[in-house]
């Protein structure tokens, strides 16, 4: 998950600095300099790493500091403010025209980007919001592309408008536009050709079909993998073909995080969204407030409630509080909350969310939510008595041998699940100390 590397050595500085009583200019200047380097290493751009450090550097040795509060826990709330200004804008939807007004976005992009897959992505989210969508597929280059785009627009239930690829891109997207008008869309999207490199020609047809139909918005999609490349790529974008907002894909796969923290300042364009997967669920809003606090270890408590409040089921969340409190949670609730888990996008897109939980952990426990496994989990649980389930101290080797042979797999599967499960059971019963860690950490100045 991106940024883990950037938020653990943040977190050193900070701990080093909350041990202190007071902050003197030298303090401040030793964590300033662990902080470039470890937004260095981020890969975020050298020239906006010296202007972040020179604004926390001048906030922090200034008057906050002399004002005898908490030292540490006031560099913390400066850097956090300074990272939100170097993402931040103040919105990062992406804009429609009035009420049922045709809406036309363009999306460009490098080859490999994600645009088709993030095209279909957008689609889900328009419709969801009650609009009528349209994809064009003006890729005509890349021979898969228009199937691709057709099997996702499927995939949402959109339509997807495609002339085959013996057209100009120009006249699909005049085409598209004109079916759209007769046909009450509220949203066009139309996908474009990218090349493994920014070259004139894309850029001229990318012009060419901004000159033809009257885009609305240009969405730019990069690939935070990329890292620099991509920031480089956005300000070339933006200064030939204009763009209004670029949408950050496979931020799942990166473990950086350097582009969505320069983006912002090198083209002045916000994020507005980041892709999270490959599945055309994961497309989520980019908010760099929360981004910040992700980044700073606090964890991304809002995104949390907001997925947890669409999907969870509060009653079941209460009991199940209820039963880490008394420590009576057992392999049926294990698997009850497994399923909870899947439901909300996979327990490590949980975890990375709450303040405190280590990618390691992550890792371990994230090997247990793999689909295939969750089934064989379910036929473990399910050949356990009722009372080994409510209670796994019970299970020695005979009946570890008696459950494995019930539910077809080899006893090591059955010893593995107990261990997950008493790690998820010991993390679980840390929880609310995690939390109040953070409220703690958090409560600054
Ligand atoms: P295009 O050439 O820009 O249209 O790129 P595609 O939409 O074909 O995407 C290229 C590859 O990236 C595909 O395998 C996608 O599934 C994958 N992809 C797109 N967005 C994401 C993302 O947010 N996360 C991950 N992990 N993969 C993505």
């Amino acid at each position: 998950m991106a940024f883990d590397n950037l938020t653990e050595k943040l977190q050193n500085v900070f701990k080093k600095l909350r041990s202190k009583g007071s902050l003197t200019e030298a303090d401040v200047k030793l964590a300033m300099k662990e902080v470039k380097m470890a937004l260095l290493e981020a890969d975020v751009s050298f020239k906006i790493v010296k202007q972040f450090i020179k604004s926390v550097e001048g906030r922090a040795v200034g008057q906050d500091v002399l004002t005898g509060l908490n030292p540490g826990q006031m560099v913390i709330k400066i850097v956090n403010e300074e990272l939100v200004s170097l993402m931040g804008s103040d919105t990062t939807e992406i804009a429609l025209k009035e009420g049922k007004a045709l809406t036309i976005i363009m999306m460009a992009g490098l080859q490999g980007a994600g645009k088709t897959t993030t095209a279909a992505k957008l689609a889900g989210k328009f419709k969801q919001k009650g609009k009528k969508v349209l994809l064009a597929a003006c890729d005509v280059y890349r021979p898969a592309a228009i199937k691709q785009l057709q099997v996702n627009g499927e995939k949402q239930g959109v339509e997807v408008f495609s002339m085959g690829d013996k057209n100009s891109p120009v006249n699909i997207a005049k085409a598209a536009v004109e079916h759209a008008l007769k046909n009450d869309i509220n949203v066009l999207i139309i996908d474009t050709a990218g090349r493994l490199q920014v070259d004139e020609d894309m850029m001229n047809e990318l012009i060419d079909i901004k000159k033809n139909v009257d885009v609305y918005q240009t969405i730019l999609v990069v690939d935070a993998m990329t890292g620099q490349d991509a920031v480089n790529v956005s300000g070339t974008f933006n200064e030939k073909v204009g763009i209004d907002g670029v949408i950050l894909t496979k931020l799942d796969g990166d473990t950086r995080g350097g582009a969505a923290l320069s983006i912002k300042a090198v083209t002045g364009k916000p994020i507005l969204y980041i892709g999270m997967g490959e599945k055309l669920s994961d497309l989520e809003q980019f908010y760099p407030d929360r981004m910040a606090s992700r980044i700073l270890g606090m964890g991304d408590v809002l995104t949390l409630i907001d997925k947890v409040s669409a999907e969870f089921d509060e009653e079941k969340a209460k009991e199940l509080q209820q039963k880490i409190k008394k420590s009576s949670f057992g392999f049926d609730d294990y698997l009850e909350q497994m399923n909870q888990m899947k439901k909300m996008g996979g327990l490590s897109s949980i975890l990375s969310m709450l303040p405190g939980v280590g990618s390691s952990q992550m890792s371990q426990i994230e090997a247990a939510m793999d689909n295939n496994k969750l089934n064989r989990i379910e036929a473990i649980i399910l050949s356990m008595t009722p009372a080994e389930r409510s209670d796994p101290n019970l299970l020695n080797v005979s009946r570890k041998r008696r459950i494995a042979a019930g539910a077809g797999v080899d006893i090591s599967e059955v010893n593995r699940l107990v261990k997950q499960f008493n790690q998820a059971r010991k993390m679980m019963k840390d929880m609310p100390q995690m939390m109040n860690g953070m409220q703690k950490g958090g409560k600054r100045g």
